[in-house]
């Protein structure tokens, strides 16, 4: 069977630097080899633009092995003759993985002639990517056209944990959402103005929302098209019933910088020469006691620059208060996880989500190509 899988594990001088999403997708793996499947496994890994040894599985295919506990067959190739007879030549419960799926510039193109190539290395599908599933492309979607399809487990749990908070969440419904593009959430501030209870806005983003009240932003990082979004969803916001919360103070540096000059702001006109990197204590104990009250807590975006520590405070609080919190907790987004697993709270959260962009598409509503080509959808 074909296996496509999310191993798109960022890469630190060729070795494996964060193995989420590796460990996410060992469930499904051993599942299938446990039941006696021939796998042939496929996952991009970064974005090349063609074959390019910097991007090889190879890295990933190492920690698969100390994983498994067995080498598993790696391809030198997605597609092509010598992967056919390596693919045959495979034994009940063994894996061949292939060479990074972005070497094959029909991937991202969802080429039918690739999609045709990989449908030849096995009778059955598999889709337990739910990271790449917002994109239609040869390995998520055209291949599930060719095949009998279906959802691996990740996948699965993914879309049951996501819709739920989506469709039937227990009220009252918090989403907390930061991190530092607007237009990366909009549609999900937009789609939650129905169903919530509150939005709490932190990160780069309520820059943006300041800006479009006229409210001084300093050399905080403003995003121009987010502005205008920003002055759409707090108009949207006004009839909607559910509260549209932006911070009350702030943690103010020169620069976006671990060392810089630092200083509380206790309001949030951001004098010239200063930026916002993180919320103030005042705001993160305000979000932390609507969490704390909240039936479901969906958290997406750190709530201000968190990789420099002197400006962790803010996401730290609120990551404990999601954490701890009695609601049903569901966080998704690369950096809140990264941020979740630094300080040691990925395991007390409900469901942490391994995809970034796809979770968000699934949360405002967007149908997903590569599960709406599943049989089983
Ligand atoms: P996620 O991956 O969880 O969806 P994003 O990618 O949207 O989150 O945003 C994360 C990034 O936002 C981090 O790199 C963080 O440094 C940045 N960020 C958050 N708050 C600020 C801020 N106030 N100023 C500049 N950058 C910020
Ligand atoms: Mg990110």
């Amino acid at each position: 069977m074909l296996l496509r899988a999310d191993l798109n594990v960022p890469l630190e001088d060729e070795h494996v630097a964060d193995d989420t999403r590796i460990e996410a997708a060992l469930p499904t793996l051993s599942l299938l080899r446990e039941g006696g499947a021939r796998i042939v496994l496929v996952s991009h890994l970064g974005r090349p633009k063609g074959p390019d040894p910097a991007f090889s599985m190879r890295p990933v295919a190492e920690r698969l092995d100390e994983r498994l506990g067995a080498p598993l067959g790696r391809a030198d190739a997605v597609v092509g003759e010598e992967v056919r007879a390596a693919a045959e030549e495979l034994d009940p419960g063994q894996v061949l993985l292939l060479e990074n799926s972005r070497f094959e510039p029909g991937e991202t193109k969802n080429d039918p002639e690739l999609a045709g190539r990989l449908a030849q290395l096995a009778e059955l599908y598999v889709n337990d990517a739910f990271g790449s599933s917002h994109r239609a492309h040869a390995t998520t979607e055209g291949v599930a056209q060719l095949l009998p399809a279906y959802a691996g487990l990740l996948l699965e749990r993914e879309v049951v944990e996501l819709s739920s908070v989506r469709d039937a969440p227990e009220q009252p419904l918090i989403v907390i959402l930061g991190g530092a593009k607007v237009s990366d959430k909009i549609g999900v501030i937009e789609s939650f103005l129905e169903r919530a209870e509150a939005i709490l806005i932190g990160g780069a983003m309520c820059f943006s929302f300041f800006s479009a009240q006229g409210t001084p932003t300093g050399e905080s990082l403003v995003e121009e098209e987010g502005v205008v979004l920003a002055s759409r969803a707090l108009e949207a916001a006004e009839g909607s019933g559910c509260e549209l919360v932006l911070p009350s103070d702030l943690e103010l540096g020169r620069a976006f910088a671990e060392g810089t000059e630092r200083r509380h702001l206790d309001g949030t006109e951001v004098p010239d020469g200063w930026m916002g990197l993180d919320i103030g204590p005042g705001t993160a104990d305000a979000y932390a006691e609507r969490i704390a009250l909240a039936g479901t807590v969906l958290w997406n975006g750190p709530m201000g620059a968190f990789e420099l520590e002197p400006f962790a405070a803010g996401t730290r609080r609120v990551a404990e208060a999601v954490a701890e919190g009695p609601g049903k907790s569901i966080v998704g987004g690369g950096d809140s996880a990264a941020a979740l697993v630094e300080f040691g709270l990925a395991e007390k959260v409900d469901w942490l989500s391994t995809g970034g962009g796809a979770s968000l598409e699934l949360l405002e509503g967007k149908e997903l190509p590569g599960v709406e080509a599943l049989d089983d959808a």
